[in-house]
Formats: C-alpha cells, sequence, structure tokens
C-alpha cells in the first residue's frame, strides 16, 4: 500500500483500488496526448465517445448483459431511481416491495406515490437481522414488479438466493454489485450507485430490458423517462463523463482480478475472516443471523456504546478508518468491497482480536 494511505472501510462514497487512482492520477493531465483531462472533454467528442462505449462494453462483458437489455450511464443517484422504477414500470397498478433495510423501505415509500405498494415482507420488528425466506414472501396476483435490495448497506444482510415472482424482478444493487456473477436475463431491472463498488459518486447505473421501456406515467420528466434515455444512449444531456471514465478503468481493473467470478471467491474469503471473529468471541455481537450476513458490510456491537467509540478511535489510530455504524443503527460496520486488498481484512482482524484482549472484562 502506498505511504500515508489508511485502510478504508467507509460504506460509500468508499475505497478504490489503488491502481485505478494511480492510472486516473496518470493520464489527469493529458489523456491519451489529447492536451487534456477527461474531465474537461466535450462528452460529443471523439475522445469521449471511445470512453463511454469501451465502458459501456466492458461492462455488458464482465455481467453477460444480453443484448434484450440496455446499460444506461446516469445521474441522480440510487435514490433518484426510488421514483424513476415507478415512474416508468408501475403504470398505475401494484407493486411488491421487499423491505430489508433502509433503502427498500425508503423505494417503497417513494413508489406509493405513483401507484399501490404492497409489502411482500418487512423485517423492521427485528430490526433488519435478516432476509425473508422465499416461503415467507407475499405476493399479490397482479404485481407490475417485485423489487428488492440485493445488499442492505446500514443493516449488513444480503439476500443470497433470487427471488421466485410471479412478476418482474426489480434489484437495487447498489453495494454488492461487481462482487459477483448475476445472470442478468431474470430481470427486469438492475441499478446501482456507482460510489460503493465502482466508481467516484455521480454515477448510477442502470440495466433495464428494453420491452419494459415506453409505459412511463406522463408526467414522467423525459430525463427520467427509459425509453428517452435508451434512444439517446445515457446522452440526452450531458452524463457523468469523469465517472464513466473511473468505472472503465475500474472493469479493467476486475479484468486482472479474475472479473466478477474472481471477486465472489475474494470477497467470500475477507467476509469469512472478519465473521470468524465475531462467531468465535463473546466480546463482539454480530447483528445480522448467518444465512442472512452480508459479504460487503459487516455490522456488529461490542458490549456497549462507550466501547464501540473506543474501537472507532483506536481503529483509526491503526490506520483503519470508518468503521463507525450508521447514524441510525449505532455500533460498528465494515464495508469490505472489491477494492479492499486481503491485507485490510487481515489488519482489520488482528485488530479486533487485541480490541477485545485489552477491553475483555
Ligand atoms: C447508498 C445506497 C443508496 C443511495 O444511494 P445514493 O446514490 O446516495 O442515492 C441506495 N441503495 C443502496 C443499497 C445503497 O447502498
Amino acid at each position: 500500500m502506498t505511504e500515508n494511505r489508511v485502510y478504508n472501510f467507509a460504506p460509500g462514497p468508499s475505497i478504490l483500488p489503488e491502481e485505478v487512482l494511480q492510472r486516473a492520477r496518470d493520464e489527469m493531465m493529458n489523456y491519451r496526448s489529447c492536451g487534456m483531462s477527461v474531465m474537461e472533454m466535450s462528452h460529443r467528442s471523439k475522445m469521449f465517445m471511445d470512453i463511454f462505449s469501451s465502458t459501456k462494453e466492458s461492462f455488458r462483458s464482465m455481467l453477460r448483459i444480453p443484448d434484450t437489455h440496455e446499460i444506461l450511464f446516469l445521474q441522480g443517484g440510487a435514490t433518484l431511481q426510488f421514483a424513476g422504477i415507478p415512474m416508468n414500470l408501475l403504470r398505475g397498478g401494484t407493486a411488491d416491495y421487499a423491505v430489508t433495510g433502509n433503502f427498500s423501505g425508503k423505494a417503497a415509500k417513494e413508489a406509493e406515490k405513483y401507484g399501490k405498494v404492497n409489502l411482500a415482507c418487512d423485517t423492521g420488528a427485528t430490526g433488519h437481522d435478516r432476509i425473508p425466506a422465499q416461503s415467507e414472501l407475499k405476493l399479490s396476483s397482479d404485481a407490475r414488479y417485485f423489487y428488492y435490495c440485493a445488499n442492505n448497506t446500514i443493516y449488513g444482510s444480503e439476500w443470497h438466493y433470487i427471488p421466485e415472482t410471479n412478476s418482474t424482478l426489480v434489484c437495487d444493487m447498489s453495494s454488492d454489485i461487481l462482487s459477483q456473477p448475476v445472470d442478468v436475463s431474470r430481470y427486469g431491472l438492475i441499478y446501482a450507485g456507482a460510489q460503493k463498488n465502482m466508481a467516484p459518486a455521480g454515477l448510477t447505473v442502470v440495466i433495464v430490458d428494453k420491452s419494459l421501456a415506453g409505459h412511463a406515467m406522463p408526467f414522467t420528466p423525459e430525463v427520467m423517462d427509459y425509453s428517452v434515455l435508451i434512444k439517446h444512449d445515457s446522452m440526452l444531456n450531458t452524463p457523468p463523463c469523469w465517472c464513466i471514465y473511473m468505472l472503465g478503468l475500474t472493469l479493467d481493473w476486475l479484468k486482472t482480478q479474475g472479473g466478477v467470478e474472481g471477486m465472489e471467491e475474494i470477497k467470500r474469503e475477507r467476509a469469512r475472516r472478519v465473521y470468524a471473529v465475531l462467531d468465535d468471541s463473546s466480546f463482539y455481537r454480530p447483528h445480522v443471523l448467518p444465512g442472512s450476513r452480508s459479504d460487503m458490510n459487516i455490522t456488529f456491537r461490542t458490549p456497549s456504546e462507550e466501547l464501540d467509540a473506543a474501537f472507532v478511535k483506536e481503529a483509526a489510530a491503526n490506520g483503519l478508518v470508518n468503521v463507525k455504524g450508521h447514524r441510525i443503527t449505532g455500533g460498528l460496520r465494515t464495508s469490505l468491497y472489491n477494492a479492499m486488498p486481503m491485507e485490510g481484512a487481515d489488519a482489520l482482524v488482528k485488530f479486533m482480536k487485541e480490541f477485545e484482549v485489552r477491553h475483555h472484562v
């Protein structure tokens, strides 16, 4: 690791691969001898169009996205899609929402403005400490789509199966996209904000089955209408050029790591090492039940709030930063995204063990 850099366990914006940052730095002032940086280019220039199309191509091949689906590079964050999805897909009907955390809850609430929302499940009563089994999902007979969030960034739970539903599957993969292979053909729509596992904040990737576009509610802003965005290849207005370029660099780096298959092996092992410490300990208390745990965001507590605070402080003094839990949940959270090297997880594990020895009464 470069001197003076820390292991950043932030949930998002979050760690990026060092190789990506170095390449961005090297290409910053004079991208491929064109005399300017990517940030300064016209989005309609040949130079940028090449970046755009190669990033899109690379994203398509990385996730093996079938030709039935279009890839959109948008702004507005994952949050804008909480409204964009019902505006485009709900058509005034009913949709099933699985609420397993904060962001799916917000998405369900937003969707209520545009039609009827049926809660297929809500794990809020037990503090979103698990993902429901397939048999627990209450599906409505006439749903236009079934919405869920694959990885709950704040609570630290993750769906380890694709739900079987009688309607179009829609999924928020903001915090686990590109961490494992996905059978995209099973989904009508997948979307993800870039700042967790792909690129800097400012880009949202939407993968949408083209046959679903063209049914937006009449008041839908043009810039949120999937059929318009598809028609203009994400360039109805200025796209987040720099973030798209950065995503391209991340995809190049991912290829050197064995792609999403390679990442899946690494993330399983990285998370396994941290959960092993939690499960071997009577000091730490993991928040999420086995079988529902996220490989990306690990949530836990020490015996007291004072010790949680001491953990955050002492970890930072050891170069392990941003391990504080979300303000909704309190406690601790360590995010282990693609860019976190195994050495980062090992340094965390070592610190956790030492902290327990020092503070266990
Ligand atoms: C961070 C996050 C969001 C919100 O993303 P914004 O880009 O801030 O709108 C939504 N869903 C999930 C799963 C997230 O992790």
